[in-house]
């Protein structure tokens, strides 16, 4: 039986799949996408579940990929409606996961099912890959997906993750590209004591300070024509127990590179370490690196995308880098074109999240249309 978009959609968002759970989100769209040929696969890694469904066996592959979890609701007294029991008002849809990510994810099926129905034998293959630890910890999610594909020589040509891209109207905004993320944790050591004898001490938030205005006012690089330049911010300087006659014997500092793909993550590292030692800083820093940055110029995946919104919505989609990351960093590496394009993103994590009815089918059609370019 073919639901609707706004149909699928309400089924979805009816299930609480906070991550890591999917709450049966992946079952209902396999199922469904399995009575009509397409090939499912469940891989569940850990405490994740993953689904791979596959409708043709040739190259190239075009790839539909998101996530059925969805962030906790928050404060339940601040949404206008309860926010797993989806509810339509006055042409919005409401509820968790109705932007991020589960309107596009209905979007997907729709449009996958429309173009298998219309062309059966339709050359190369289209595919869908979900999980549900997209907005967590993400490490047996599609990270672990793309892993098992490549093992098993699968191949992807293009993608398209469905997370919401769009500004101030549907489709307005392609994400071809994703900055890299690098946080660093770094503890300057001291010497504690009394403030009346700072000679007997040795003060870490003074030993760090030339080395913080450096830090800060350092030009990382120019960015370029895509991305904007490298980004630094601390996010967290902790020293003392808020008294006024210790000199604490530790500073603790947290920090974040939103990275360009003019410079890499090793790089900014061993900038880094050259200032503490040029800064002659008795200090301890480890890295974790949460993401590499990705890019996907001009070319097919691009091109068609940019076309297909202009036929549907008549008007030209700009190309954006912004924002934080998102799973195309796992996939991109495989040398796959990677692009994100969803719904409007002004409500996404927030209390009332909520799409626009009207968006949830343009973007279905948006989504066959892109399909129909590439694999007809
Ligand atoms: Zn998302």
């Amino acid at each position: 039986m073919m639901l609707s978009t706004l149909e699928l959609a309400i089924e979805l968002i009816s299930r609480p799949s906070i991550t890591p759970h999917d709450a049966g989100c992946q079952s209902l769209i396999a199922n469904h996408l399995q009575s009509i040929g397409f090939i499912v696969e469940t891989l569940r890694f850990g405490e994740v579940d993953n689904l791979w469904v596959r409708h043709g066996q040739t190259e190239p592959l075009l790839v539909f990929a998101g996530h059925t979890d969805v962030v906790p609701p928050g404060l339940l007294k601040q949404w206008q409606f309860p926010p797993f029991t989806p509810t339509v008002h006055e042409g919005l849809l409401y509820g968790r996961g109705a932007a991020d990510m589960k309107g596009s994810l209905a979007a997907m099926v729709v449009a996958g099912e429309r173009f298998v129905q219309a062309y059966p034998d339709h050359p190369g293959s289209i595919g869908l890959l979900l999980t549900s630890d997209e907005e967590g910890v993400a490490i047996n999610g599609t990270v672990k997906v793309i892993d098992y594909l490549q093992a098993k020589g699968d191949r992807i040509t293009w993608c398209l993750v469905g997370e919401p891209s769009s500004v101030n109207r549907l489709g307005d905004t392609i994400k071809n590209g994703r900055r890299g993320s690098l946080n660093g944790h770094l503890i300057i050591q001291g010497v504690q004591g009394h403030v009346a004898y700072p000679h007997q001490a040795d003060n870490p938030i003074h030993r760090f300070a030339p080395l913080l205005k450096t830090l800060c006012e350092t030009q990382w690089d120019q960015g370029n024509e895509f991305f904007p330049p490298t980004g630094f911010q601390i996010t967290h300087l902790n020293a003392g127990e808020k008294v006024d006659n210790v000199i604490p014997g530790e500073l603790e500092v947290l920090f974040n590179f939103r990275y360009s793909t003019e410079v890499t993550h090793t790089q900014l590292q061993a900038v880094v370490t050259r200032l503490l030692e040029q800064y002659q800083l008795n200090s301890k820093l480890t890295w974790r690196h949460s993401g590499l940055p990705f890019l996907t110029p001009a070319g097919t995946l691009v091109e068609v995308t940019q076309q297909a919104i202009l036929e549907v919505c008549s008007y030209q989609a700009t190309l954006s880098t912004a924002g934080g990351t998102s799973d195309g960093r796992f996939i991109a590496p495989t040398g796959a074109q990677v692009i994100e394009l969803g719904p409007l993103n002004a409500t996404i994590h927030k209390v009332n999240e909520c799409v626009r009815v009207e968006d949830l089918e343009t973007l279905a059609t948006i989504y066959q249309r892109i399909i129909e370019k590439l694999l007809r």
